[in-house]
């Protein structure tokens, strides 16, 4: 989608620190970070908000847990734990239309979340 910022870090039009791309997502730093990890995992398809997708795009979602599973092993927070979210839409904290998960940990985290 041309103007979606995260279509342009998966196309590389915008520069992102990737630390894992495979033919459906790619994850990578987020700019802003709220924990010692933080990594967004983001699938290469266009998908705008959660209520946007589809019963095909279930083994995405899987994947993209599987994905979760792997970093968080590869970065060391899966022995103290650590947080997957997905905010939809602006009053759950959406910024980017881009499906994307937020991969969390390093720290304690708080629930609830603000
Ligand atoms: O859930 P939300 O849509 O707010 O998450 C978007 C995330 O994308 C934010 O955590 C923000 O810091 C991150 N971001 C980024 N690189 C950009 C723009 C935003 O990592 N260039």
């Amino acid at each position: 989608m041309e103007d979606c910022l995260f279509c342009k870090i998966v196309s590389g039009d915008v520069e992102s620190d990737i630390l894992y791309e495979d033919e459906q997502v790619i994850a990578f730093q987020d700019i802003k970070p709220q924990a010692p990890v933080h990594l967004l995992i983001v699938p290469k398809k266009h998908i705008s908000t959660l209520l946007d997708l589809k019963e095909e795009d279930n083994n995405l979602v899987g994947h993209i847990y599987q994905v979760a599973n792997k970093l968080a092993q590869q970065m060391e927070i899966a022995k103290d734990g650590f947080r997957v979210v997905s905010n939809c839409k602006e009053a759950g904290g959406q910024t980017v239309f881009h499906i994307h998960y937020h991969l969390l940990g390093g720290r304690n985290l708080q629930w609830p979340p603000g």
